[in-house]
């Protein structure tokens, strides 16, 4: 850790730890929104001038993409540099510039008004059409529209994925699809105002290894770029301006958790097994393909849940079967035998996909809203094309289909009747797939849990989504931080349901994993075991503490764990004890 020290005073901010880890440095300032645009009268004088300012503007966006454009084609490739000729189209278009040129000269209001109030219309109209290729161009004027804004109110780029130093990012809120984006060498931690410890942020930080703090209230606004931080990641503490004697505090406890660390990764080698013998399968969650190195940089037994929605959320476009195809075979085979469950897609929720307002269009309530399957079953030439993919993916490994948010036994039945369609295709166009190809439904809405006995007849395994289960189950809204608190996974009515689904999958021999945030605690993971859960699916770099704790537990004590948590009535009182019964075991020799 560097000496500086600051001489403005230090101020220690207490927010959620959402993931583990030291960190200081000086602060980017993040701020979510979309560019506000003044409104003003021009004078009658300056009219002229006006418009060589939106000229100005449009040949700055110009230059900004095409640089864009050409660090793409020349790091990523040419395929993926095409969004950007879109984008320079966009620009071109002459009925979106002269639209903007006529509604200044009748208005006589500034520029920035004009073009935005031309630009969202186009972008509203393009959303609503019935045509995909069209459909996502609205994506791409947004994009552009927001650029040219910007650089009208000469606002600076701001963006996560071109940080230009490493920085601490504080944010008010960081969408799934910026926290996709950002540029995992140059964070240096994430601090965010609002979220939870299951926001997806949140989940795509753990999984870079960044340490990550929430729920700091209004502590962006607060902060300056350029000020220095200390980010606690393991405590949930934000220390601003840290003086010399917390940066040597620091100092220390970072020497100490990185030894820890560090032994905890020598002993990551060995198998999941607990000291009376039962073995435990420790799976990964994915969010991107680049992560199967991970998978095995931590010895994971393969993927219990690759998040294929992330395919999507960067990209004003959806991707093609082929090139869904190339990305799931490329995970398949870097893991082959290991097996790769792959979730159909789950945008919605706290994951919209930005660049396509027609398909997604502004809930008022979006956890509950027009999500997951529910979007599949509607649209299901793009559920068809992920089917097809993931099929196909099958003739290269040992490949699952998993479907999130299935919320009864109907709608099990219509996403397998889809799939059957698919393979039909695909056997009738002579294309291989694996014909023994398992299929799961993810159980994390209370109506589910509740018909586990009709779901289990038509599947092969569960997974239990904790993380949404427990939003549903308590009706505490996952990412809202003013509630936080009362996001309890070791209520009594969590524990009772996730014992019945595991003893319903079991009646019926199928097998029933937990790929929820609960699965990578290792306070936690005892007691999933303990009421039967057969493996636990986590980010990557969370494996090593479990794995750690399962050695030094036998699955006797685990069970009457479970057993004395069920007989208990008070969420608190059943995480001491969990607690404790880590703390008794988690001691490195
Ligand atoms: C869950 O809900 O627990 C889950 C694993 O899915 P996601 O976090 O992607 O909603
Ligand atoms: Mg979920």
């Amino acid at each position: 850790m560097p000496p500086e020290s600051s001489t403005k005073q230090e101020v220690i901010v207490q927010g959620i730890p959402a993931s583990q880890g030291i960190a200081y440095g000086q602060v980017f300032v993040y701020i979510q929104s979309n560019v506000e645009v003044p409104s003003y009268e021009v004078d009658p004088q300056k009219r002229l001038e006006e418009i060589a300012r939106f000229e100005r503007a449009l040949v700055i966006t110009r230059q900004q993409i095409t640089k864009i454009k050409n660090e793409v084609e020349k790091n990523i490739g040419p395929e993926e540099a095409l969004i950007f000729d879109a984008h320079l189209m966009v620009l071109e278009d002459q009925a979106l510039i002269g639209e903007t040129i006529r509604e200044f000269e009748a208005t006589g209001r500034n520029i920035e008004t004009c073009f935005n109030k031309v630009s969202l219309r186009y972008i509203q109209a393009f959303s609503e059409i019935d045509d995909e290729y069209l459909r996502e161009r609205a994506g791409d004027l947004r994009d552009v529209a927001q650029r040219v804004l910007q650089n009208l109110l000469g606002q600076a780029e701001n963006s996560l994925s071109r940080l230009a130093d490493r920085r601490v990012v504080v944010a008010n809120d960081i969408s799934p699809s910026d926290s996709a984006s950002i540029d995992r060498s140059a964070a240096l931690a994430i601090v965010t105002d609002s979220g939870s410890k299951t926001s997806h942020a949140v989940i795509v930080a753990r999984s870079m290894k960044v340490p990550a703090v929430v729920g700091v209230r209004d502590l962006s606004g607060r902060v300056q770029p350029g000020d220095w931080v200390i980010v606690d990641g393991y405590d949930g503490l934000v220390i601003l301006n840290p003086s010399e004697s917390t940066l040597f505090r620091y100092g220390k406890i970072r020497e100490q958790r990185q030894s820890v660390e560090t032994r905890l990764l020598e002993a990551n080698r060995q198998p999941a097994v607990t000291r009376d013998g039962v073995r435990v399968t420790l799976m990964a969650n994915i969010e991107k393909v680049d992560e199967v190195q991970l998978v095995r940089d931590y010895n994971a037994a393969g993927i219990g849940l690759f998040r294929t929605e992330y395919l999507y959320l960067n990209s004003s476009r959806i991707p093609s079967e082929a090139e869904q195809a190339v990305a799931y075979r490329t995970v398949v085979e870097a893991l082959a035998p290991h097996p790769v469950i792959i979730r159909t897609l789950d945008l919605g929720g706290d994951k919209p996909m930005a660049g396509n307002p027609g398909l997604f269009p502004k809930e008022s309530n979006p956890f509950m809203g027009f999500r997951a399957i529910r979007f599949c079953l509607e649209h299901t030439d793009l559920f068809k094309d992920q089917l097809r993919a993931i099929l196909a993916a099958s003739a290269h490994g040992k490949v699952r289909i998993m479907y999130p948010m299935i919320s009864g036994a109907e709608e099990l039945a219509r996403a397998n009747a889809v799939l059957d369609e698919c393979k039909a295709e695909l056997a009738g166009k002579g294309t291989a797939f694996d014909p023994e190809l398992e299929v799961g439904t993810m159980i994390e809405i209370p109506s589910a849990a509740a018909t586990a006995d009709l779901l289990a007849r038509q599947c092969h395994f569960f997974s239990i989504g904790t993380n949404d289960l427990i939003q549903y189950l308590l009706a505490i809204d996952r990412v809202n931080d003013r509630i936080a608190h009362l996001y309890e996974p070791t209520h009594p009515a969590v524990l009772r349901t996730l014992r019945q689904v595991v003893e319903e999958a079991h009646r019926q021999k199928i097998e029933v994993s937990v790929c929820g945030e609960m699965a990578g605690d290792p306070v936690l993971a005892p007691l999933l075991l303990g009421l039967g859960v057969d493996s636990l699916s986590m980010t990557p770099p969370l494996i090593p503490a479990v794995r750690f704790l399962i050695r030094a537990m036998t699955m006797k004590d685990a069970r009457a764990l479970a057993k004395e948590a069920l007989g208990m009535a008070s969420p608190k009182d059943i995480y001491a004890r969990c607690l404790a019964f880590y703390n008794e075991r988690a001691k490195l020799e």
